[in-house]
């Protein structure tokens, strides 16, 4: 018997602060999951949650190695479940974390 092959490639390893009694990502709420679903999304959060300026698109896009179209993406993404806040600094737009959302005070999602 063949079992075929799941499609793992947009999955990632558990990461280490989803709480033991969930049994998977997926179960956390789904808000936080759009935060943490997506690795390249969760990098985002952490590199903005240690910066304290706060990063332009071209910096993200230069920080994470991923195409700009691919960055407004998650940006648009975080601003949805208000993980990120923006605001306008000369041409460009500079996000920063909101640390006071829900995904970091209710459901603690570390960053
Ligand atoms: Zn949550």
């Amino acid at each position: 018997m063949n079992t075929p092959k799941k499609p793992e490639e947009a999955r990632y390893p558990r990461p280490a602060w989803v709480p033991q009694n969930v049994s998977d990502e997926e179960d956390l709420c789904p808000d936080c999951f759009k935060v943490v679903g997506v690795q390249s999304r969760y990098k985002m959060v952490c590199l903005l949650g240690q910066s304290k300026e706060g990063m332009g698109v071209s910096e993200l896009t230069k920080a994470l190695g991923l195409r700009q179209p691919t960055i407004t993406h998650h940006l648009q993404t975080l601003k949805s479940v208000k993980a990120v806040s923006s605001i306008q600094k000369g041409r460009e737009q500079i996000y920063s974390l909101n640390r006071e959302a829900h995904c970091f005070e209710e459901c603690k999602i570390p960053y």
